[in-house]
């Protein structure tokens, strides 16, 4: 490995040399649940971690392994853990760093998933979750400041795409001495390194970005060491194991992550700014638009603004939402994001889909609004594509 390589190329070289077998140039998918040992003295020095190696496939597995591994690489950590799916990850490290009175500060556009946590299961366990108004930083630095274990971040959010700054709130974090944990399944790697703006803890779903091509759900999670063995110390036990066919196809997947996410960077950038201008269209949510309320400060933190972007009907019905979606042709409605395939689907049936529309209408998402997942179709046939569907409106 080269000293500094850059991110396309650490996207497909990183993590994978150590797991190479009898000169095969890719990872190879272990299937198997144990690994042997005719040493015992060796299965100890593996048990207590004096060793690199692998025991029992819930634990650790060599395919796995070099998915964390590249993901680790790419956001710049020192250590990576995984687990079944995004939320395995998000609920392992909220159920490992929280314990009995103490508290988590957060905001009330996490995913949807995630907001069942804070607003469910966590205060069950006699932890104190205070939920901010997204954009409100005077707001969310105070209930900081007020003392915390744990600040939980994400941006851009989902679906409206409300941006956080994160160096600033994670400064709030380490000035109580909170873990700051952030989701950067939207921005991915490419786009946002959360490690290098302050963060503890930088995960993700791998479903999403990670894997591209919606063939493999996963999570992760990167930071220190210490606090990265806490996560996985609790995921072992849960149970919540990628499975080394995931990891594979995610590997795979990752390979052209830098491609993927540049085009979808550019398309979305030029499909915002065509609907922008759409007399059927009431608003855009895109953090790389001028007109987006957080465009400043994703302009500070991201190198590109990524795929995903929401926009609101002005015909602002769930009815207008049904007579326009089977209308487009290049995209499946769907609930999933951040693949090859562009994908859109309203918050109501994906995303929030845990929320009564009250709650939604709450947390400011209006019922014509729609999630889109740029593809990496060719952008002049995915903007066809939306003029036509819109032109019922
Ligand atoms: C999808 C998603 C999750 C949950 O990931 P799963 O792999 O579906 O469990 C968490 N955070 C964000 C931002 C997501 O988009």
């Amino acid at each position: 490995m080269i000293e500094t390589p850059k991110i396309g190329t650490q996207c497909i070289w990183a993590g994978e040399e150590s797991y190479l077998l009898q000169g095969a140039t890719q990872v190879p998918v272990v299937h198997s649940v144990s690994f042997g040992y005719r040493d015992l003295d060796d299965w100890l020095a593996v048990a207590l971690g004096e060793k690199e190696g692998h025991i029992y496939g819930r634990n650790t597995n060599p395919t796995v392994h070099a998915f964390e591994e590249k993901v680790r690489q790419l956001e710049g950590a020192e250590a990576a853990t995984s687990a079944a799916t995004g939320m395995g990850i998000i609920s392992s490290a909220l159920f490992a760093l929280l314990s009995p009175g103490q508290r988590v500060v957060s905001v009330k556009d996490t995913y949807g998933g995630t907001n069942v946590i804070f607003t469910e299961f966590l205060p069950r366990f006699q932890v104190n979750v205070t939920l901010c108004d997204t954009t409100d930083h005077e707001q969310i630095e105070a209930e900081i400041a007020k003392g915390c274990e744990v600040v939980y971040l994400e941006s851009p959010t989902n679906p409206t795409t409300k941006v956080v700054d994160l160096a600033r709130l994670a400064a709030a974090g380490k000035r109580v001495g909170a873990t700051v944990i952030v989701d950067n399944t939207f921005a991915t790697p490419v786009n946002q390194r959360p490690l290098t703006l302050g963060a503890d803890l930088v995960l993700h779903s791998a479903t999403k970005f990670l894997g591209g091509h919606a063939d493999a759900l996963g999570g992760v999670i990167c930071g220190n060491k210490e606090l990265v063995q806490q996560v996985y110390h609790y995921r072992e036990i849960n149970g919540a194991t990628l499975h080394p066919m995931a990891a594979y196809l995610l590997l795979r997947g990752m390979k052209t992550l830098h491609l993927r996410v540049r085009q979808q960077n550019a398309s979305a950038m030029q499909i915002a700014q065509f609907l922008e201008s759409h007399p059927a269209i009431e608003r855009v949510f895109y953090p790389g638009l001028a007109s987006h309320s957080g465009h400043v400060i994703a302009q500070k933190q991201m190198s590109g603004f990524g795929g995903m972007m929401s926009f609101m009907l002005k015909e602002n019905s769930l009815d207008a939402v049904r007579r326009f979606l089977p209308r487009l042709r290049l995209a499946h409605a769907a609930a999933n994001l951040g693949a090859v395939e562009t994908i859109v689907g309203p918050p109501a049936t994906t995303s929030h889909v845990e929320c009564t529309a009250e709650e939604r209408a709450a947390m400011g998402i209006p019922e014509s609004l729609i999630r889109y997942s740029t593809g990496i179709e060719d952008v002049e046939d995915l903007l066809a594509d939306l003029a036509q569907a819109l032109a019922i409106f």
